[in-house]
């Protein structure tokens, strides 16, 4: 049987019966924004048929390590000669620079003795309810609602602003200040290349149009 790691939320650890629950599994992280730091996360190992501890974890992005962890100790044999046994360590933030796979290893005697991997993403592109044709004419012919709508996004890291706009009035295209919306759905900050997820963003303008303005008093 292999080793294995796990990668999860929360670990509890019964006092009397000493099992672990592994709580919230997951292979993928999503961040909003790149560069980013993600949130510290736990591992379990289950290691079968040791002999004695002496692993290391490392974790690689593909081009360099991001964590590098040492298990040492002794090991609780109660009589029997190779043992199974299950390690926790909690992982701190990890400084990510961009969507990346990374690869979390466990090494003994310096070969792999189990493996996993983890993407770290922008969310998962939403659905957006697209508009027909014929929503299309209907918002055109009506006098009174948004045909245009533009939102401004200020940069995380370096405040410079950016503006994106929809418009379905062809004879009022969005102002040449205005950007329209990537298909990726991510704004890269002009300024210092922070890369942002705009799928929010996107959501609103596409709702706003063909509904009344807000009210001016
Ligand atoms: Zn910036």
């Amino acid at each position: 049987m292999n080793d294995y790691i796990v990668l999860c939320d929360q670990i509890i650890r019964d006092e009397s019966t000493k099992k672990y629950s592994l709580i919230g599994l997951f292979n993928r992280l999503n961040s909003n924004y790149f560069p980013s730091v993600i949130k510290p996360f736990n591992i379990f190992l289950q290691l079968n048929q040791v002999e004695k501890l002496e692993h290391r974890l490392i974790i690689f992005d593909g081009e360099k390590e991001l964590f590098n962890g040492e298990f040492t100790g002794d090991i609780e044999r109660n009589g029997i000669k190779f043992p199974d046994i299950n390690m926790v360590a909690v992982i701190p933030g990890l400084q990510i620079e961009s969507e990346s796979i990374l690869n979390i290893s466990l090494y003994y005697n310096d070969e792999i003795v189990a493996e996993t991997q983890l993407v770290v993403d922008f969310p998962p592109k939403p659905n957006f309810r697209e508009l027909t044709r014929d929503d299309i004419g209907n918002i055109i012919s009506d006098e009174g609602v948004i045909k245009t709508s533009i939102a401004e996004i200020q940069c995380r890291k370096c405040g410079t602003s950016h503006k994106y706009g929809i418009s379905i009035d062809p004879y009022n295209p969005v102002p040449d200040d205005v950007s329209s919306i990537p298909e990726n759905l991510v704004h890269e900050c002009r300024n210092c290349k922070t890369r942002e997820w705009i799928g929010p963003m996107k959501h609103t303008l596409l709702d706003s149009l063909g509904k009344k303005p807000p009210q001016q008093n």
